[in-house]
């Protein structure tokens, strides 16, 4: 069967159905779940990058979320889009100290409500998820959950958006100032990083006066 991607971005790449894994862009993995999920978009306001192009990345995406589930079809993918976006523009409305728009609010607690899970303690001490019937549904009700947890301020951080123009990528700043500005300092600290150095040497080489 050839998977066909769906193409709802401008700027996407097409095509076929014969792209192997590896061609695939990597994932931006973050220690929170929901922005994680949020971060399988990026450069949302640039050329956007979709990382989860086809039902099998968003498979591969959940299992190294540690939320295993046994298939994905085109429209669960689109689905799971849908929650990808309200969470984002829920974080958005959260970093601004504003309520988040309704829609974004209808959407989350469908998936939040849509779907099993149990939290399970290791023998080790730690936690992992149990999906009731490992599906798409069950996963997402996961990300849903942990979504609302840190819109609703009940954990210990604050969402803040990446303050590259193009990006805008909601994060979760745990840093003790709260004072993080990039999603991420490899990508879009990093860049910021270049164009002040570049800047700096454009301004060094002008002659004085
Ligand atoms: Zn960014």
């Amino acid at each position: 069967m050839t998977v066909l991607p769906c193409l709802h971005l401008d700027g996407y790449p097409s095509y076929g159905g014969s792209m192997s894994a590896e061609n695939f862009p990597e994932f931006r993995l973050g220690k929170v779940l929901a922005t994680s999920f949020t971060g399988t978009l990026s450069e949302r306001y640039g050329n956007a990058v979709e990382r989860i192009p086809v039902p099998s990345r968003l498979v591969d995406w959940l299992a190294v979320s540690g939320l295993m589930v046994d298939s994905c079809t085109e429209s669960q993918l689109d689905h799971a889009r849908e929650l990808r976006e309200s969470i984002h523009a829920a974080a958005t409305a959260a970093a601004s100290q504003t309520p988040p728009p309704f829609s974004a609010v209808q959407v989350i607690n469908a998936f939040s409500t849509g779907g099993l899970a149990s939290a399970i303690l290791t023998p080790e001490g730690g936690r992992e998820w149990r999906l009731s019937f490992a599906s798409v549904e069950d996963a997402l009700s996961v990300v849903a959950a942990d979504a609302i947890s840190i819109v609703a301020r009940e954990r210990d951080g604050k969402i803040a958006l990446c303050a590259s123009p193009t990006c805008r990528a909601a994060f979760f700043d745990t840093s003790r100032s709260r004072s993080r500005r990039w999603c991420d300092m490899n990508t879009c600290g990093n860049r910021d990083k270049k164009a002040r150095f570049r800047a700096n040497k454009r301004k060094g080489s002008n002659p004085a006066g």
